[in-house]
């Protein structure tokens, strides 16, 4: 029996270091993993690609909605040519998880691959302005879930976590909630833990009205840039704090890789706040920006 695992969670909430965590303390296993992202550019399966390791990009659209055909014969693609022991999928930020849980099933496939574990992620930081802005969006992923994680929690105060998980809980009671500090888990002894998870729970999926989705949700878009020249970190920090005066569109996250001077800098922009880091990763030059009725023509202007 395959093992099925679905790490799902709003747009830069942490899903990659997530499923980092998971390649690391899984041993033994013959691992696919199915990423998606809603820009045209791969992002994250350059983050997680390595030796040994089936890492399938889907891009430019969403496999709940837009490209859910092409994510079914891809499921079905690796179930019977790769003969994995576990297939984790990462949707985009904004795809409808249940919608995702709804497509694996109407496959059929239950002999052959079992949900093993559905985790949704909920930013720390960003959890009720999220919320507050994207509705009942967001409460489908949380609704769905069997597993939430609340990242960042170190960033945050405690009577904030509170509020977050009595939230949380409103809106699924049944979920296993964790809210650690991710540096103080033990992530061997979680994954035992959330693979027990029983796909019986699952039973209850619900599924929201389309036609109440909020405009703000029907209203993201993406734009991706390729660099073209080596920047300075000035530069760059220029640029995303430009970005984070919402001038241009709520920018919601731009992720990527920008070649400076010496080498390659990693770039992480979740609502508002950014981090630019070394990375060692070969690769060319290219940025996804994901956000709310996004100028782009000026967008791309900043950079060239
Ligand atoms: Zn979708």
């Amino acid at each position: 029996m395959i093992k099925l695992d679905i790490v799902s969670g709003f747009l830069g909430c942490g899903k990659t270091t997530f499923i980092k965590k998971m390649l690391e303390n899984i041993k033994d296993e013959n691992i696919v993993i199915i990423e998606n992202e809603f820009g045209e550019i791969g992002i994250d399966g350059e983050l997680i690609k390595k030796e040994g390791l089936e890492v399938l990009e889907l891009q430019n659209g969403c496999i709940c909605c837009s490209i859910k055909m092409n994510f079914r014969d891809t499921l079905i693609k690796a179930i019977n040519k790769l003969k994995p022991d576990r297939v984790i999928i990462e949707p985009t930020g904004i795809g409808l998880l249940s919608e995702i849980i709804t497509m694996v099933e109407s496959l059929n496939l239950e002999d052959t691959i079992k949900f093993n574990s559905i985790i949704t992620i909920v930013d720390g930081i960003n959890y009720f302005d999220y919320y507050d802005n994207f509705g009942d969006f967001y409460e489908d992923q949380i609704k769905n879930a069997l597993t939430i994680m609340i990242s960042k929690s170190e960033l945050i105060d405690k009577k904030n976590i509170e509020d977050i998980i009595k939230s949380l809980k409103n809106i699924n009671k049944n979920a296993y909630i964790i809210h650690e500090n991710w540096e103080d888990i033990s992530f061997s002894k979680l994954f035992k833990i959330i693979d027990m998870a029983n796909s019986d729970l699952i039973q209850g999926l619900e599924a929201i009205d389309k036609k109440y989705i909020s405009d703000n949700m029907k209203n993201i878009e993406s734009v991706s840039v390729n660099p073209l020249k080596e920047y300075n970190i000035a530069d760059l920090e220029k640029i995303l704090s430009i970005l984070s005066k919402n001038n241009l569109g709520k920018i919601i996250r731009c992720k990527g890789f920008v070649n400076i001077d010496n080498g390659v800098v990693e770039v992480n922009y979740i609502n508002g706040n950014y981090t630019i880091k070394e990375c060692n990763i070969n690769t060319i030059s290219k940025l996804c920006i994901i956000g709310v009725k996004l100028n782009k023509k000026d967008i791309l202007n900043l950079f060239k």
